[in-house]
């Protein structure tokens, strides 16, 4: 590719840079310049200029998801690697992280490293959650090390939560010593079970009270307390409670972090109807109420909630069209998550610049740079990693085939705003829209 981005918002958080205005030229796979104004003899030009009043496209570091299930191993008819790549590629993303709960789960070393080298060659980076216990059951701390050294960037049972305080207190502070995260879904399966009259496995059950999170959230925040060091990473918030217990554990100055979803932040209303089958609108946790909607929307604007993760989980329609009570929960949501934060998420407008820090920095630093993932940066001269989206061009969701192997999402048919235009990994280009960058459209890897 080489080519001139012409008129676009620069927005570069960690390079403090938010200008609009900007020339933008990619030769090669690198950032070459980024002026007011480039002409360059004999480089085409896309000129993305907007009309008055309008809203500029944005070029920014490329989008990274702390949550994702990609379903392989074990369930390749839902999602594979491959789809779940190009997914994340169409949504912005360059990096996402995936979680342990595939079947069988990735709780040892060798999983960690099988699923690492399955993931190796896709364009999109997936780095590779190792789970917690063993079968994610809650009884047996994994060789916490080895996986590390496997190459796990967290740690985490996510889709369960069976682990005991005193368990999760000796897992924090055996991962502070190797500056890992322990990502933490916090619903109390016994207050689950309990209200749902059932026994085993709660992953389907239908009654979440609110306390169950909370219960939840204050529960590993006392493990953090106790353990003295680590850092806890809570995910998937859904209601104004947690994020209350949130803000109590900064101010005592311990080490909690925390993502939201999109689907949390709007909770879909009103541009979605009620979906068919209803269970499209199942996922744990819950969508909750306007208060809650309203406490998470604040908490991400000021920080205090540090990023934006899809918990992309998709399910096959047989999956999906059970009766509620027994249909899986979780819905796709990499190719969706930054217009439904602009349209619907309370993300769009004077909060853009402030959605791209959490989609792109808030993230990286919950990894930490142990992880490896490099810095979400804008250099000159390097390659480029980054993303190009109009955050004005509206689309209806699923007119056009989503990436994803599964449907599972209630916002078919709805009409949002903003669409990813162009997205770059490592300087190749990953995804394009052919309509609107129609310089590069020849050359696409193809994921
Ligand atoms: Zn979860």
């Amino acid at each position: 590719m080489n080519a001139i981005l012409r008129g676009v918002r620069v927005i570069d958080p960690l390079g403090r840079l938010d200008a609009p205005g900007q020339d933008v030229w990619i030769d090669g796979g690198k950032i070459l310049a980024i002026y007011h104004h480039i002409d360059a003899a004999g480089v085409p030009v896309v000129d993305l200029t907007p009309p008055d009043g309008v809203d500029p496209c944005v070029l920014c570091p490329g989008f990274i998801d702390l949550h994702v299930h990609l379903r392989q191993p074990g369930d390749d008819e839902a999602e594979t690697l491959e789809t779940g790549a190009r997914a994340a590629a169409a949504g912005g993303f360059t990096h996402m992280v995936a979680m342990a709960n595939t079947t069988p789960p990735i709780d040892t070393p060798e999983r960690v490293a099988e699923a690492r080298l399955a993931a190796s060659n896709l364009p999109v980076s997936i780095l590779q959650v190792a789970a917690l216990t063993r079968g994610l059951d809650g009884e047996e701390l994994v060789d916490i090390r080895k996986c590390v050294e496997s190459g796990a960037v967290a740690l985490g049972d996510d889709g369960r939560n069976s682990v005991s305080p005193r368990q999760l207190a000796i897992a924090l502070a055996e991962t502070a010593h190797l500056s890992r995260a322990v990502f933490v879904h916090p619903e109390d399966e016994e207050m689950i079970a309990q209200a749902n009259g059932t026994q085993g496995s709660v992953t389907r059950s239908p009654i979440r009270p609110v306390e169950t999170e909370t219960r939840a959230v204050n529960l590993a925040v006392r493990a953090l307390s106790h353990a003295r060091s680590g850092h806890l990473h809570l995910q998937h918030l859904s209601s104004e409670g947690s994020v209350a217990s949130l803000r109590r554990a900064r101010h005592q100055g311990l080490a909690v972090s925390a993502e939201v979803t999109p689907h949390h932040l709007s909770m879909w209303l009103p541009v979605a109807e009620e979906p068919d089958p209803q269970a499209l609108r199942k996922v744990n946790p819950p969508l909750r109420g306007e208060l809650d909607r309203v406490a998470l929307v604040q908490a991400l604007r000021e920080g205090l909630i540090e990023a934006v993760a899809t918990d992309h989980a998709p399910h096959r329609a047989a999956e999906k069209s059970l009766a509620y009570d027994d249909a899986a929960p979780g819905m796709i949501g990499l190719e969706t998550a930054l217009a439904t934060c602009i349209t619907i998420g309370g993300m769009g407008g004077e909060w853009l610049a402030t959605l791209v820090e959490r989609l792109t920095v808030g993230p990286h630093r919950i990894l930490g740079p142990a992880s490896g993932v490099p810095e979400p940066r804008l250099r000159i001269g390097e390659s480029a990693t980054c993303t190009l989206f109009d955050p004005n061009a509206e689309w209806t969701v699923g007119e056009t085939p989503l990436h994803s192997r599964s449907r599972n999402t209630p916002l078919i048919g709805a009409r949002l705003r903003g669409t990813v235009l162009l997205t770059l990994a490592g300087g190749r280009v990953i995804h394009q829209d052919p309509a609107r960058v129609p310089i590069v459209s020849e050359q696409v890897t193809s994921v």
